[in-house]
């Protein structure tokens, strides 16, 4: 099966799911709990592909309401973000304020659920389409962050690497009158703040003076194939696919289930609200994901 390198090109801001014949119908946690561990008695061992509503209860924010729509105005692209001074201005100038709540997030009971899966032997690798690092703070050892991971900046021009808190640090310290402002926080370490930025100083590299960006993929950007090669590897050896928290409207999760399904597996999907692989779903739970995961580990 070949792996294809493609962009994480969302839906576009217009673009919804299809519209239902009949009205989503929300499982009781203990309905949906029974159900996910019927699948997992005759599923054994899962990939797990987690989404941002993993992470809500966390307090950081998705970017999608029930119907797989954008909430809110789009993330800022890779190539906008590579080729304006003005965006990266913007991007660091409201990371001031968001970058803080993601690296502060603690684990909900949702991350210590899905750690207690592989503890008992039900996860062969979880992959994480967030950039919070919220599994292995709970405890997870088996964890691809398909999408890179926020507390890492990565000089785009050489390659050096450091902890996004230096970088944070190093902006406080340039901007001290971006310090007094306050915004609501916004998904992936970014804040509501609209002021004016022209005058935000960026902290380059340190070692060539290269252009700085968190170690995550931008939309706009590739997943890298070693990556998408070894998350397909555990796909392989496991008995089927779990989707928790995602309406997999970005391809890199969504071409799992495409994959899933070449491959002969099951799929399930536990999320809030709907997805995009309802017709390659075997099992599609509409229902509250931390209680759910609660009530199938109780029936386990
Ligand atoms: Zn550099």
């Amino acid at each position: 099966m070949p792996v294809t390198t493609y962009r994480t090109r969302p839906f576009s801001a217009s673009q919804r799911l299809p519209e239902l014949d009949e009205p989503l119908v929300l499982h009781e946690p203990e309905q949906a709990g029974e159900l996910l561990a019927d699948f997992i008695r005759q599923n054994p061992k899962l990939l797990i592909l987690t989404g941002a509503g993993v992470s809500t209860d966390s307090g950081i924010p998705d970017y999608r309401d029930g119907e797989g729509a954008w909430k809110r105005k789009q993330p800022v692209q890779h190539q906008e973000f590579m080729e304006n001074f003005e965006i990266r201005q913007r991007y660091w100038g409201r990371s001031l304020i968001g970058w803080p709540v993601m690296r502060n997030a603690v684990p909900n009971p949702s991350h210590y659920h899905i750690a207690d899966l592989e503890l008992r032997n039900h996860s062969s690798l979880v992959v994480t389409q967030n950039v919070d690092g919220l599994h292995q703070k709970a405890g997870t050892q088996g964890v691809s962050d398909l999408h890179g991971r926020a507390d890492e900046v990565v000089c785009m021009t050489c390659g050096y690497r450091c902890p996004r808190d230096d970088v944070h640090e190093r902006c406080a310290d340039l901007n001290p009158d971006f310090g007094h402002y306050t915004a609501d926080t916004a998904p992936d370490g970014d804040a509501d703040l609209e002021v004016d930025f022209s005058e935000f100083r960026l902290a380059d590299c340190l070692r060539c003076g290269g252009i700085l960006k968190p170690d995550v993929v931008f939309f706009g950007d590739f997943v890298p194939k070693r990556r998408v090669q070894s998350a397909v590897e555990a796909l392989k050896a496991s008995d089927g696919l779990l989707v928790i928290g995602s309406s997999l409207m970005v391809y890199s999760g969504f071409r799992f289930c495409r994959y899933a399904k070449e491959l002969h597996k099951p799929v399930a999907t536990l999320n809030l609200g709907r997805t995009r692989a309802e017709e390659l779903a075997d099992l599609k739970l509409n229902a509250r994901i931390g209680e759910a995961l609660e009530a199938s580990l109780r029936c386990l």
